[in-house]
């Protein structure tokens, strides 16, 4: 039993478990209320439980083959050989470091707030798979982003939760002799003091950074305390942590590192840093030093918002680089300020630009999908002397956002190492539309199971009359195509376009026999009131008895409502006002679940979209003419229609068995022509292929 024990714990300790369906479901049948209570958080469930209890669980319950069996694969995965391996020789360490302000894992691990977040722990989950040797750095909040209920009035309230990083599934970085390895960093000439902690992501390391140490006093502790929180010399100062004492790790780390990834542009202040070592290292220039790590950053931007690109003020750049730029660099402040700004004119110009800074001082710099990579191109028109932007499009993690009852399908079709055999997709025209039937059932019943359980338990908390919870514990049908839309609640997302036209949407889900039911989710920025907004404005209509029971609002999204959304929607729904949606990766989850998307032309659907596979709304072709209101009308009614004639009758056309054979035409096509590529493998490849080893 004690091995028992250490299995479960080791398995634990490696984030190799976060892909793992298995894994979960082991620790939901020991108890899975302590599974739920913890986050899902490996580490705490097996220091809190009773080891007795445990262990008598796990033998009535029969576990010990099936823990077993997943240690043993675990071993075997670290040990397989790899793309990597297999194409450019064994690595002899880590020569690849990506940097992001944050990283989305695991439930648990509360260091993510949206999808870059989601990205940049897929961008790691499938560096391990590919034996890419990379290793990530990002910053260990103390409180992670926010946890988000709704209130009795209806609207988005947020809860600051903090984590304890000793019961999280990451371990401190220790020196020889058992002392945390600390790196320093200087602000505003004092040294500010971090930590490091190691999440284990199957093969690979990330590596986050923590100021909340002794020897900092409380500004300096609270740096890395809520992601994206507090005031701009807040993030200014993460960014410096990220960026610069992120070298600084490296250094501590004696990594040979060949190749810088800036994933967004928190972390570009790592720049400096590197001409700084270049500099001193071989006693050159800073212009020289700066030409000499141009060839070896990779820059990764992911947004066409001017808005979602961090800015300094120049006073406060000088503030806190003054000195760094005269003293470290040897240039003047002016100089230094430049690297901020594309057109070089900083002294007009009064904004330290991260993008900017990035983008000047990298070789590859790419945009996330093909028509971002054009749309940055036109942004950033750079000179054309110098390596063009281009672009990666992004993926998912396939094996992260499988639901158990695919997998099964998968596994019991494809053999257990479906996954590592890409050509399996072609193969899924060859499946019985009855079994696809089935899995699409279940994966629905599932989402609508959780989404009544999620309902219920608060309903309790709030002492509701017996009834509501009776309602609640019925609440959508496990038979009705079911449409999800989660995601940020930022505004040119668009939650609430479906509800434009009331009247018409009241009379599409009035056809008896014929329904559609909604289930929404998704925090807005705490900052954000119009986002909040439409959160209401969801929860309005979801009260209203056309309504009732039909539409539902899923409290607190995060990765694990992301998996029951993504896996048991028939339908997903993405309407973002074009072309502000770079690429946009929810609707890829829902793919390898059967479910199929219902998108805007924006983003990776711009590329994914064919007749065969989904549908698209229609943006009229002189939308850039056109007012907003006139873009939401147009795109709303042409989302009806597509509802109207296309959708709901191909869902509720069935043949003899009840089974409707087009819809399930389309689901394989969707499968088998969007999974293969809408994934972080291929993605993670390229980034490999086209600028990681490109690097010299
Ligand atoms: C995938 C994911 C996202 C990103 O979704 P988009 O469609 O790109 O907006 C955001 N949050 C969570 C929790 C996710 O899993």
């Amino acid at each position: 039993m004690l091995e028992i024990l250490n299995q479960l714990k080791e398995l634990s300790y490696n984030l190799y478990w976060s892909w793992n369906n298995g894994f979960y479901e082991i620790f939901e049948e020991i108890n899975n209320d302590y599974w739920k209570w913890t986050n899902q958080n490996p580490i705490k469930f097996l220091n809190a439980i009773n080891n007795d209890y445990l262990f008598e669980v796990i033998e009535r319950r029969n576990l010990k083959d099936r823990i077993h069996t997943i240690y043993r694969d675990f071993r075997k995965y670290l040990n397989s050989k790899t793309y990597f391996e297999n194409t450019y020789g064994k690595p002899t360490g880590p020569r690849i470091v990506y940097l992001s302000a944050e990283y989305g894992v695991a439930k648990c691990l509360k260091f993510y707030s949206g999808g870059l977040g989601t990205l940049s722990g897929d961008h790691m989950k499938s560096s391990s798979d590919l034996g890419i040797p990379l290793v990530g750095i990002g910053l260990a909040y103390l409180y992670g982003y926010f946890r988000q209920y709704i209130n009795k009035e209806d609207r988005q309230a947020e809860l600051y939760e903090r984590n304890e990083f000793n019961s999280l599934p990451m371990q401190q970085l220790l020196d020889e002799d058992y002392r945390p390895v600390k790196i320093i960093v200087d602000m505003l000439g004092v040294n500010v003091y971090a930590q490091i902690w190691q999440v284990n992501v199957g093969r690979n390391k990330l590596y986050l950074l923590d100021s909340f140490v002794d020897e900092n006093d409380l500004e300096f502790k609270t740096i890395t305390d809520i992601l994206y929180g507090g005031g701009t010399e807040k993030r200014l100062q993460q960014e410096i942590l990220l960026g610069i004492g992120g070298m600084k790790l490296l250094e501590v780390l004696q990594l040979d590192i060949k190749a810088y990834h800036m994933n967004e542009g928190h972390s570009a202040f790592l720049v400096f840093e590197r001409i700084k070592n270049f500099m001193s290292r071989h006693n050159i220039s800073f212009r020289t030093a700066q030409e000499m790590c141009y060839y070896s950053n990779i820059f990764t931007t992911h947004t066409p918002v001017p808005a979602g690109i961090d800015i300094f003020h120049r006073s406060l750049m000088e503030r806190y680089f003054k000195n760094y730029a005269e003293q470290e660099l040897k240039v003047g402040f002016d100089q230094f300020f430049d690297e901020g700004d594309l057109t070089k004119s900083a002294l007009v110009n009064d904004h330290f630009n991260m993008a900017y800074l990035a983008i000047n001082n990298s070789n590859f710099v790419n945009g996330v999908s093909k028509l971002h990579g054009e749309i940055a191109r036109k942004m950033w028109s750079l000179s054309p002397t110098r390596s063009q932007i281009q672009h990666i499009t992004n993926g998912i993690h396939t094996k992260t956002y499988i639901s158990p009852h695919s997998e099964n399908l998968y596994i019991k079709n494809f053999g257990k190492e479906w996954y590592d055999v890409q050509d399996i997709w072609d193969k899924i025209s060859e499946l019985p539309d009855e079994d696809l039937w089935i899995m699409r059932n279940k994966n629905r019943k599932r989402l609508i199971n959780f989404v009544r359980d999620r309902l219920v338990a608060k309903a309790k908390m709030f002492h509701v009359t017996e009834e509501r919870i009776a309602e609640l514990s019925e609440i959508l049908d496990v038979n009705t195509l079911t449409i999800g839309f989660a995601r940020r609640f930022a505004t040119y997302k668009r939650g609430t376009l479906i509800f434009k036209d009331i009247n018409r949407l009241k009379k599409i889900m009035s056809v008896p026999g014929r329904n559609i039911q909604f289930v929404f989710s998704g925090k807005a920025h705490p900052k954000d009131e119009e986002g909040k907004n439409l959160i209401s404005e969801i929860i309005y209509y979801s009260n209203q008895d056309d309504f009732k029971g039909k539409i539902v609002f899923v409290e607190n999204y995060d990765m694990s409502v992301a998996k029951y959304l993504v896996t048991g929607s028939d339908v997903w729904l993405n309407n973002p006002r074009k072309p502000l949606e770079a690429s946009g990766t929810s609707g890829m989850k829902v793919v390898a679940n059967g479910g199929l998307n219902l998108s805007i032309s924006d983003g990776w659907w711009v590329e994914g979209y064919s007749e065969d596979v989904g549908w698209t709304i229609e943006t009229p072709p002189n939308y850039e003419s056109m007012k907003p209101e006139e873009i939401d009308w147009a795109e709303a009614n042409s989302m009806y229609d597509l509802l109207e004639k296309e959708i709901i009758p191909l869902f509720y056309d069935r043949n003899g068995s009840n089974i409707p054979e087009n819809w399930i035409m389309k689901m394989k096509a969707s499968i088998r022509i969007l999974a293969p590529f809408f994934n972080t493998q291929r993605m993670v490849k390229e980034y490999n292929d086209m600028f990681y080893m490109k690097v010299k």
